[in-house]
């Protein structure tokens, strides 16, 4: 008995101990990558659902590792939080969306925003975040319109008086302002009328399920109705069918992004397929 207990207790701490050294390996490597170039970002397109135009793109961070594959982002980021890597990792994707926007622009093709994701992190890191964003914008001489961030409903909880300053300042700016995965933060809605923020994001959770006369249905019609009625624009994540498509259009969702659609691309081809170079 007292053996068999023993030999949980010790796989239990090898367990831990794997983890640990997987931990600090995926650390030394995300530092690695970051100083070797090897992070790309990657570009999914928005539509609106009633003009069927391109109306944004969201950058989504890849890092295609010379071993192992395409690391997903589920793996590395939430290391990136925790060693405080994400700081020196969310001015390079900065930096590149900036830098990526002022390329477009300077080829002459019809921009649309760009939305970055923000960490918890990040986020309260304000002073070092807010120069970083007012000195992207200015090295690449491109407009505040020209970026979105988005910040999930969770991270938001966790500290609502600091990110509601945050936010203000931001919104000074004149970025614009999106709350992601929306509807799976479990929290009371009160925050909603205090934050200067443009657009929900609504999570793909809630589009999966989404058919004629299901809860989800029900719960995103409502959460389109609530922003609406705040004045704000929704965005439908993870709409991977025609169907879903459609019922949201008859729901009166303002936009869309999802594999139906497309997925999330490189610049060369997001470029080839959906900017369209300005007549001159
Ligand atoms: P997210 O911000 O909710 O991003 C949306 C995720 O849904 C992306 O996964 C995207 O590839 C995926 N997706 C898009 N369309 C569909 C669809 O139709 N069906 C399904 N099943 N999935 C779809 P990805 O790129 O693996 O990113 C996962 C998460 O990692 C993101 O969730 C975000 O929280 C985080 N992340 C990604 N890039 C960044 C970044 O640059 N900075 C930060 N801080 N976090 C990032
Ligand atoms: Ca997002
Ligand atoms: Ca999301
Ligand atoms: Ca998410």
């Amino acid at each position: 008995e007292a053996k068999k207990a023993g030999g949980g207790c010790y796989r239990r701490y090898r367990a831990e101990l794997d983890t640990h050294r997987t931990r600090f390996q995926m650390e030394r490597e995300i530092k690695a990558a970051l100083e070797n170039r090897q992070f790309r970002l990657y570009y999914q397109p928005q539509f609106d659902l009633v003009q069927g135009r391109l109306a944004g793109m969201e950058a989504l961070i890849r890092w295609p590792h010379e071993r192992k594959g395409m690391i997903p982002p589920s793996e590395f980021i939430p290391v990136a939080e925790e060693t405080g890597l994400i700081i020196p990792l969310g001015e390079w994707i900065f930096e590149s969306v900036c830098r990526q926007i002022s390329a477009w622009q300077a080829r002459g093709v019809a921009a649309v925003p760009v939305a970055v994701n923000l960490s918890a992190r990040q986020l309260f890191s304000r002073k070092r975040l807010l120069a970083q964003v007012r000195k992207q914008l200015a090295d690449h001489a491109i407009s505040a319109s020209c970026l979105e961030l988005e910040i999930t409903e969770t991270m938001l909880m966790a500290n609502l008086a600091q990110a509601l300053e945050t936010f203000d300042r931001f919104r000074a700016l004149g970025l614009s302002l999106a709350i992601d995965d929306f509807g799976t933060g479990y929290s009371s809605l009160s925050y909603l009328q205090r934050l200067p923020i443009n657009k929900l994001k609504i999570d793909r959770s809630f589009v999966r399920g989404i058919t004629v006369g299901s809860r989800d249905r029900a719960i995103i019609e409502s959460l389109i109705h609530l922003s609406h009625n705040l004045g704000l624009q929704t965005v439908a994540e993870g709409v991977e069918t025609r169907e879903q498509a459609d019922i949201l259009r008859n729901l009166g969702c303002d936009k869309v992004q999802g594999y139906f659609f497309a997925p999330p691309l490189p610049p060369e081809e997001i470029e080839r397929q959906f900017l369209v170079q300005k007549k001159s």
